[in-house]
């Protein structure tokens, strides 16, 4: 476990220590090497003991061929053809008869001055027999463990061990300035920068700063970006980790990994630990069905780890979710993730300051208009803008141009939408013919209405998200209420392109299926969730469940109200159908030219269309 804890800890840390730990393998195995080659020249040349006397018996028979004196020994060989021969031989040295021997040698003309190597110290002996095998093996051992643990470490056999990822990065390189269009949020989190840069000043006038901030707001919208830059600007550690990340198989496991998380974030405070997606863990606890032990856990060493430690050291917690309302009370509580910044989708200025952060990573021309975009992109995120800007640089380079100009942004803008063009999908005449009056139906409601949103172009070239053809609307400017009146109108639009068939041709294709879906949903929550009908006055009978995800909404009214419901929203799309309907049939004249028109040119741009719709056009 403590290794294992090293590892997950920095990065950096991890890194080096392996380069050290290579530094000691290589060693160990050229050590060893040395060790036996030294030991090779031993054992090959047999070194053997004979008693004193024996030697001067040899010395006396002439067999010696050449002598050394050691410190406390005397080395010697023996003459070619005796019984030693090629054997090197040691006996004892005796002190007093030292200068006897030599004046022997001498006479029998035996060289004795050779030095003797000097023998191994203990001190040497010691380490090469003892010290460097036990390196050796704990080298050999962690080498292999390692390698074992790696190999183990997404299987079942790695439980007790922290396998989640927490990334640690000592800086994110992400700052303010790469977030825009989020204000409002960057606001509240300048106050957590300042007081990672300095706590200490917070903590002497007795301030205490929120431990957790809970980052809520639909998918795409920067969440996790302004997480990161939150640790850019105040240049510290930034730990992250996945709410799924806690959540394994075996009970006790997540709560462990929450522990390990928090210790390893108070050793590096000032730092910044960052949960993505926290309703992985967070979840409510009651109501679920049969409950989830290890989830629970999790959450409660979770809740205890944050009510455990310091926050005047400097750690912060950031979470992210985009299901708030899941989320369990005790999470939310003053003291815990008690500060809520809301990322909500940007507005026009925000998706135009959003386009040009990214339109600094490519070559852009000058004359594109990135306001044009902004305005063609409402309802859009961050990470839409993003993809568009870098969908409009692929085509650019399709069209083996240098830079990005405003087609490639359009384009980009309608691939997002409704998928790439699929020029190739051939229609038959007829059925393009039933296309063009149903869009042109869309158009000319919407162009004949009052509350509706201007026609920014109608095409007939088919896409590969199934539509096969669209027109598409954009609001002059952002709103963000809809009254009654818009609310109907738009329906009316939806239902036009059905509307228009049924005029021109006198019959019904399956082409609508998809504006009555979206005509159907919004009538029925101009009945239910806006209270726009007399019979239900304001009474709320649904509600939306998740708003940053576009979930279905909940019904909370009795089955009969149900059916009355039905009854509602079916009498607000037969006004609206009626009402597309008329105004085709005393426009048919118009319908007909436009359709001809759009037949023969395949995409119409608003302004043209306009001109025709006020007889301004030359023809
Ligand atoms: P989420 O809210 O789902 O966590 P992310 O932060 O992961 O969204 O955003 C995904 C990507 O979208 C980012 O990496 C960034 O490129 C882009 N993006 C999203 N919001 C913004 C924004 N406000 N400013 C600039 N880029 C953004
Ligand atoms: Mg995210
Ligand atoms: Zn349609």
């Amino acid at each position: 476990m403590a290794i294992n804890n090293k590892k997950s800890d920095n990065n950096k840390n991890t890194n080096f220590d392996d380069k050290k730990f290579k530094y000691i393998i290589y060693y160990a195995i050229i050590v060893t090497l040395v060790v036996f080659l030294i030991n090779d020249y031993f054992v090959n040349t047999e070194v053997k003991h004979i008693k004193y006397p024996q030697f001067i018996s040899m010395v006396e028979k002439n067999e010696i061929k050449e002598v050394q004196f050691g410190t406390d020994r005397i080395v010697f060989t023996t003459k070619e053809g005796t019984e030693f021969e090629k054997k090197t031989l040691y006996t004892g040295k005796f002190q007093d008869s030292e200068t006897k021997l030599k004046e022997d040698l001498d006479k029998r003309g035996i060289p004795y001055d050779k030095p003797l190597p000097k023998p191994i110290s203990p001190l040497k002996s010691f380490i090469i027999n003892w010290i460097l095998p036990f390196f050796m093996f704990m080298a050999l051992g962690r080498f292999l463990f390692g390698r074992l643990d790696k190999k183990m470490g997404s299987g079942v056999m790695s439980f007790g061990k922290n396998t989640a990822k927490i990334y640690a990065e000592s800086e994110t390189g992400v700052t303010f300035l790469d977030v825009a269009g989020q204000e409002e949020a960057k606001e509240s989190l300048v106050e957590i920068v300042d007081f990672l840069h300095n706590p200490k000043k917070y903590a002497e006038i007795g301030a205490k700063l929120p431990k957790g901030a809970l980052l809520v707001g639909p998918p795409g919208t920067g969440k996790t970006l302004l997480a990161k830059a939150v640790a850019g600007e105040a240049k510290v550690p930034f730990f992250s980790i996945s709410g799924s990340g806690f959540v394994e198989m075996f009970v006790g496991m997540g709560a462990a990994r929450v522990r390990d998380l928090f210790n390893q974030a108070q050793e590096k405070a000032p730092c910044i630990i960052f949960i993505d997606e926290i309703d992985a863990i967070g979840k409510s606890r009651d109501g679920a069905i049969g409950g989830n032990d290890e989830r629970e856990q999790t959450l409660n060493q979770l809740l205890a780890e944050m009510d455990g430690f310091d926050s005047s050291k400097g750690v912060v917690i950031l979470a992210a979710t985009n299901r708030p309302e899941v989320l369990d009370k005790a999470l939310l509580r003053p003291g815990r993730f008690d500060r809520r910044v809301i990322v909500d989708r940007p507005d026009l200025k925000g998706r135009e300051d959003i386009l040009k952060v990214h339109a600094k990573g490519v070559k852009i021309s000058d004359t594109v208009d990135l306001n044009a975009v902004a305005k063609s992109t409402p309802g859009a995120v961050g990470a839409d803008l993003a993809n568009i800007i870098n969908e409009a640089a692929l085509r650019a380079v399709k069209n083996s141009r240098t830079e990005v100009i405003q087609e490639d942004l359009s384009e980009a803008v309608e691939v997002i939408i409704a998928g790439k063009e699929k020029k190739d999908r051939i229609l038959s005449p007829k059925e393009k013919r039933a296309v063009a009056f149903h869009e042109v139906g869309h158009a000319l409601v919407a162009a004949l209405l009052h509350n509706t949103d201007p026609v920014h172009k109608i095409t007939i070239v088919p896409r590969t998200m199934g539509a096969l053809g669209y027109t598409m609307q954009l609001p002059s400017e952002e709103k963000y209420l809809i009254t009654k009146e818009e609310m109907f109108d738009q329906i009316c639009v939806m239902l036009g392109g059905r509307a228009a068939e049924e005029v021109e041709f006198n019959s019904m294709s399956t082409g609508a299926s998809n504006d009555i879906e979206k005509a159907t949903s919004t009538a029925r929550s101009m009945v239910t969730i806006y209270g726009m009908t007399e019979r239900f006055d304001m009474m709320g009978l649904e509600s939306v469940s998740n708003r940053y995800l576009d979930g279905r909404p909940v019904r909370n009214c009795s089955a009969e109200t149900e059916s009355a419901i039905d009854e509602e929203t079916l009498s607000i799309i037969k006004d609206a159908h009626k009402k597309a309907i008329d105004i085709l049939t005393e426009n048919r004249e118009l319908l007909t030219k436009i359709a001809e028109t759009l037949l023969e040119k395949e995409t119409i741009m608003g302004d043209e269309f306009m001109k025709i719709v006020k007889g301004e056009d030359n023809d």
